[in-house]
C-alpha cells in the first residue's frame, strides 16, 4: 500500500488535493497532517468520514517527535508539502510566525523524510532515477518576486521575494534544493500562480470579494487596483502537483500558471458584473507595502516535459467558482462566525 503524507491537507489547495488524490488514486493511503490554525477547516473533508485510508493527524510540522512518529507509524512513502502561514498581509505584521513554520517546519519534514528514507546517493543525478519515495514541495511564482510590463517568470528567473511570506517560501525552497543536492534526497519544488476556486479561506482576494459583494459591502482595493497576477484554477493546480509527484524529475522546479493575467480591479469587476452590483461598491484603500506589482509564469516545462496544460478557461473557472460560493452561504458564514472550528472537536477529540 502507497502511504501519501499530505501536509496541510485541511486549507484551500491541500483539500482540493486530497480530493483529487483519492478521485484519481483510490487505492493510495492518505494520511493529512494539520495542526488546524484558523485557515485549516476539517469540514472540507467531511467526505472522508468514512473512508479507512484517510487519516487526519492533528500535528505542528515544527514539532520533530511527532513528525517522526508519524513516519514511523504510517510508513511513509511520499509527502506532498502544503502546510504553510500563507497571507500576505498577516506575514507583514507577523513574520516570525511565517519563518517558523513556513522554514523550520519544512526543515523538519526535510530531516525525518531523509531519516526514514534509505537514500542511494549514486543515482542523485540520473534524471531517470525513481526511487520509491518522494518529497513534493509546493510553493509560489511570489519567490521570484515582481516583474515589470513584459516578460515571464521561468525556473531560472532569480529568486527575489519582497514580502516575509514570500521570503519564507524562497528560504524553504532553497532548504529543498540544498537537501537535494548535498544528501541526495528525492524532491521536487513546484511553483504556482494564484489560484482560485471552491474552500478558499475568505481572507483571500476571490472570495473575500464574493462575500462581500453577496453581502453588498464595500470591496476593498489595495491602491490603484492594478497588480498583475496570473489566476489558475486550484483544480488544475492540484492536477499538475500529480503530474509531478509521479513523473517528474528529482531536484528539479517545475512553474504552474494559467496564463490568466488580470489586474486587481479587473477581477472584482469580472465579480460585481456577476452580481449585477454597482462599481460604486469599489473602495480604494491605502496599497500593502512592498505590494508586488505583476506576477507571470512561464509553464512551458510543465507543457513540454511533462504534458500538462490548464483544463479550465479563466471564464469558465470563475463563473463556476462564484456559482459555488452562491451555493455553499452557509461554508462562508460558518467561517465568519468560528463554527467551522468546533468540527474538529466533534469528530475527533474523543479518540
Ligand atoms: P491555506 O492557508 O489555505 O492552508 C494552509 C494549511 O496549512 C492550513 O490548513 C493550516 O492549518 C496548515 N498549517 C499552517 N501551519 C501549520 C503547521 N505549523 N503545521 C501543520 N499545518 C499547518 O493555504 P493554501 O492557499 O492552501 O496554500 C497551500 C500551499 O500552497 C502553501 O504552501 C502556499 O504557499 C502554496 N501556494 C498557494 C497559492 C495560492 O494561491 N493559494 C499559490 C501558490 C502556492
Amino acid at each position: 500500500m502507497r502511504t501519501i503524507l499530505v501536509t496541510g491537507g485541511a486549507g484551500f489547495i491541500g483539500s482540493n488535493f486530497i480530493k483529487h488524490l483519492r478521485a484519481k488514486h483510490p487505492t493510495y493511503r492518505i494520511l493529512n497532517v494539520d495542526v488546524l490554525t484558523y485557515a485549516g477547516n476539517l469540514e472540507n473533508l467531511r467526505e472522508f468520514e468514512a473512508d479507512s485510508l484517510y487519516h487526519f493527524e492533528k500535528v505542528d510540522i515544527r514539532d520533530r517527535q511527532a513528525i517522526e512518529r508519524l513516519f514511523r507509524t504510517y510508513d511513509v512513502d511520499e509527502v506532498v508539502h502544503f502546510a504553510a502561514e500563507s497571507h500576505v498581509d498577516r506575514s507583514i505584521t507577523e513574520p516570525e510566525l511565517f519563518l517558523t513554520t513556513n522554514i523550520l517546519g519544512t526543515q523538519v519534514l526535510l530531516d525525518t523524510a531523509m531519516r526514514h528514507w534509505k537514500r542511494e546517493p549514486d543515482n542523485k543525478y540520473s534524471r531517470d532515477y525513481k526511487p520509491s519515495v518522494c518529497f513534493v514541495h509546493v510553493s509560489t511564482d511570489e519567490v521570484y518576486g515582481s516583474l515589470g510590463a513584459t516578460g515571464y517568470f521561468t525556473e531560472d528567473s532569480p529568486i527575489a521575494p519582497n514580502s516575509p511570506y514570500s521570503a519564507s517560501k524562497a528560504s524553504s525552497d532553497l532548504l529543498v534544493r540544498a537537501y537535494y543536492e548535498t544528501y541526495g534526497l528525492p524532491v521536487k519544488t513546484t511553483r504556482c500562480s494564484n489560484n482560485y476556486g471552491p474552500y478558499q479561506f475568505p481572507e483571500k482576494l476571490i472570495p473575500l470579494m464574493i462575500h462581500k459583494c453577496m453581502s453588498n459591502l464595500p470591496l476593498p482595493v489595495y491602491g490603484d487596483g492594478q497588480q498583475i497576477r496570473d489566476w489558475l484554477h486550484v483544480s488544475d493546480h492540484c492536477e499538475a502537483i500529480d503530474v509531478v509527484r509521479e513523473h517528474g524529475y528529482f531536484g528539479e522546479v517545475y512553474n504552474i500558471g494559467g496564463h490568466n493575467e488580470k489586474t486587481n480591479l479587473e477581477l472584482v469587476q469580472i465579480i460585481i458584473n456577476a452580481f449585477g452590483q454597482s462599481e460604486e461598491l469599489i473602495q480604494f484603500v491605502k496599497d500593502r507595502p512592498g505590494h508586488d506589482r505583476r506576477y507571470a509564469i512561464d509553464a512551458t516545462k510543465m507543457a513540454d516535459e511533462l504534458g500538462w496544460t490548464p483544463r479550465y478557461q479563466f471564464e469558465e473557472g470563475i463563473a463556476e467558482t462564484i456559482q459555488w460560493y452562491v451555493e455553499h452561504p452557509e461554508w462562508i458564514e460558518r467561517i465568519v462566525s468560528g463554527a467551522y472550528r468546533t468540527y474538529y472537536d466533534s469528530m475527533y477529540s474523543s479518540f
